[in-house]
């Protein structure tokens, strides 16, 4: 393999470990959201339960003052109507009386179903506060334990990028553009061995000729398929021969069986 490829392909090593490293940070960044995510929603679940609450307490408040003025007029009613002479007057009192007594009921009915539905509620409102309690102590320490595991990873990146930059200094600068422009494109390994005539990175068969090309290695060659940067693994011969290995063992001990 030529020199320059041997760079580049230390390069490209300590790319995909930065990528691995930055989807991991990723993944704890997205898991940081949602814990705050989970957290606004249950604060945003406590004030609308709230706002209800004192919706309903609005209401009671109203039917229990509709229910004290109608109790104050049917008193009133009662003892005008002992003071009356005229029986058509006394009924149309007593009609009147019989009116408020029907909406006092209704509105006492209304009222008891309102302290029904605050209970209710009150209890909801409880259960969030338990729910925001318990978030905030677990979500407390997760957070802590994300922070660190970011803090690590931004130590080890640091570290990563000055290697790789050390690296990438001493390879050939064309060679290195194309090769960046590639993992951009393709964000995974773009110099790939050929191993039994195929592309290691899109696993299509290439031909003899190609093959020829790349064992030759006196300039870049390219996958016709996928564009990468073809190498001839140096180790290709060991693993044929490790593979051939295995095949005499396994052919040995189906004979002993
Ligand atoms: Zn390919």
């Amino acid at each position: 393999m030529k020199d320059f490829l041997k760079g580049i392909l230390e390069v490209q090593e300590l790319d995909i470990k930065m990528m691995r490293l930055m989807k991991i940070k990723k993944q704890r960044l997205d898991q940081l959201a949602e814990i705050r995510a989970l957290s606004a929603e249950l604060n945003d679940q406590f004030k609308s339960k709230k706002k209800k609450i004192e919706e309903i307490n609005e209401e009671c408040t109203l039917f229990e003052t509709k229910i004290e003025e109608h109790k104050e007029r049917i008193k009133k009613l009662e003892s005008q109507q002992g003071s009356i002479k005229k029986i058509e007057e006394f009924n149309a009192i007593t009609k009147e009386i019989q009116v408020l007594e029907k909406e006092k009921t209704s509105a006492e009915q209304t009222l008891s179903d309102h302290v029904d539905d605050r209970a209710q509620e009150e209890e909801l409102l409880e259960q969030i506060k338990a729910s925001i309690k318990e978030s905030n102590e677990s979500g407390k320490a997760l957070e802590e334990e994300i922070y660190e595991m970011i803090r690590q990873i931004n130590t080890e990146g640091t570290a990563l990028k000055q290697s790789r930059d050390e690296l990438a200094g001493n390879v050939n600068r064309d060679m290195l553009l194309i090769y960046e422009k590639l993992l951009r494109n393709k964000k995974s390994r773009v110099v790939v061995p050929l191993e039994n005539r195929v592309c290691t990175g899109c696993h299509i068969a290439l031909t003899p000729q190609h093959e020829n090309l790349v064992r030759k290695g006196d300039k870049t060659v390219y996958c016709e398929h996928c564009s990468r940067i073809h190498f001839w693994a140096e180790t290709a011969p060991a693993v044929e021969a490790e593979a051939a290995a295995g095949k005499k063992r396994r052919r040995r001990q189906t004979l002993s069986t």
